[in-house]
């Protein structure tokens, strides 16, 4: 797929935004394995999705991979090095790169429940004889809570602070906090956290997706939860097949235990190697020091742009709307009036889909509309973008 951007829109690209990589970065004598695959290539209004291979690493993160490629280490002097590198950037005691959030979570409840003792590691997620039950609010439950539950425990649910303070006792093993939850459970975090305190129960976060800003990284580790978990492929850009398990040096030493090079570990199936640990290390780096500012007036600009292209068709307004928590970047609500442009949101998504360049915007439509997220944008797919959903409803009368 060749992408029409001009020579202005490419060197703004470069210059003012300092993280977007050019599309294709890779060699140009390099094979297009997705064409040879028969893999259509996608612009992704979408956002950080899995399902859409997540966001794109940084230049600088697919560099160090390449540089770490070609020699062996110690697997364990090389993920102690990397966790205590990472651990200083953000003020925590220590840290481990993971699979993905995902296996932080895994590994940070295997942790907890087996503090590293040899037998327990063995026998895990048979728990017979340990602490088996994690606490957590009814609305933070979601769907990667199967990760903590692969460990065998039983999830308790409690709503009220009163409710709290009952379910804890001696089989608690983990109070389980879902980040991006916070506005929708009754006890916030500063107070879940004085709970589990006074409880002396271990505490752990889920803040995967909610970076940037920074801030939503550093107030978990702030307020001083026991672990953090959090994905190295989104907003950060590390390698979507990465994330970093935070925490107290106990427990990272522990959850390092329970994963490999070891083999009879319950995280074993969980693998990094040495080129995402130091990925992982280089992207979180980058992502810190990143201005901010910056990225927010480029999506903004972009958020902007399609806003203009799409409300020249009678009958469509566009909103600007940034998520209060988690996927914290600008995003553009299309609506228009179906009585004039009788075609359904989902109709626009397919025609956006099977069109030339192919689109994906945020799967989730908006009833009577659709949503467009600027952050995953190359330079020059705004403009794609906003023409795109421009021709379709204007042809659509
Ligand atoms: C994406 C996500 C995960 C999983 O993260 P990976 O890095 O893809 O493993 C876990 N929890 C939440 C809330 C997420 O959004």
């Amino acid at each position: 797929m060749k992408i029409p951007f001009s020579r202005r829109t490419l060197l703004r690209g470069a210059v003012s935004l300092p993280v977007a990589a050019a599309p294709g970065f890779a060699a140009p004598s390099a094979p297009d394995y997705f064409k040879q695959l028969g893999v259509r290539p996608i612009i992704n209004a979408a956002g950080v999705y899995t399902m859409m291979t997540g966001s794109l690493m940084r230049p600088e993160v697919v560099e160090a991979i390449r540089a770490t490629s070609g020699q062996f280490v110690r697997f364990t002097d090389l993920s102690e090095a990397v966790g205590k590198k990472i651990a200083a950037m953000v003020g925590v005691e220590d840290a481990v790169v993971t699979s993905g959030a995902a296996a932080a979570l895994t590994i940070g409840t295997a942790a907890v429940l087996t503090g590293g003792d040899a037998e327990k590691m063995k026998r895990i997620p048979d728990l017979s004889g340990m602490k088996s039950e994690v606490v957590i609010q009814k609305a933070h439950r979601f769907p990667y809570d199967h990760m903590v539950r692969n460990c065998g425990i039983r999830m308790i649910e409690i709503e009220t602070r009163d409710q709290m303070l009952a379910a804890v006792n001696q089989n608690t093993a983990l109070l389980l906090f879902l980040n991006k939850a916070d506005p929708l459970g009754q006890i916030k975090m500063e107070e879940f956290l004085q709970i589990a305190r006074k409880a002396g129960v271990p505490t752990m976060i889920d803040a995967a997706a909610d970076v940037p800003p920074v801030e939503n990284l550093m107030k978990p580790i702030r307020l001083g939860f026991d672990l953090i978990a959090i994905s190295g492929g989104k907003g950060i850009r590390g390698p979507q097949s990465a994330g970093i398990l935070f925490g107290k040096g106990d427990l990272i030493r522990a959850a390092r235990l329970n994963t490999l090079p070891y083999s009879d570990t319950l995280g074993r199936s969980c693998k990094v190697n040495k080129e995402e640990m130091v990925g992982m290390m280089v992207a979180l780096s980058a992502f810190l020091k990143e201005d901010q500012a910056a990225l927010y007036r480029e999506w903004n600009r972009r958020v902007a742009l399609m806003r203009t292209a799409v409300t020249s068709v009678p009958g469509v307004t566009a909103e600007p709307f940034t998520p209060k928590i988690a996927n914290q970047v600008p995003h553009l609500i299309v609506k228009w009036d179906s009585s004039r442009i009788p075609i359904s949101p989902e109709a626009l998504m397919q025609q956006l889909r099977d069109g030339e360049p192919s689109i994906e915007l945020v799967p989730e439509p908006e009833p009577g509309g659709v949503v467009v997220s600027s952050w995953m944008l190359q330079p020059g797919e705004a403009e794609i973008v906003g023409r795109r959903i421009k021709d379709i409803l204007g042809a659509s009368k």
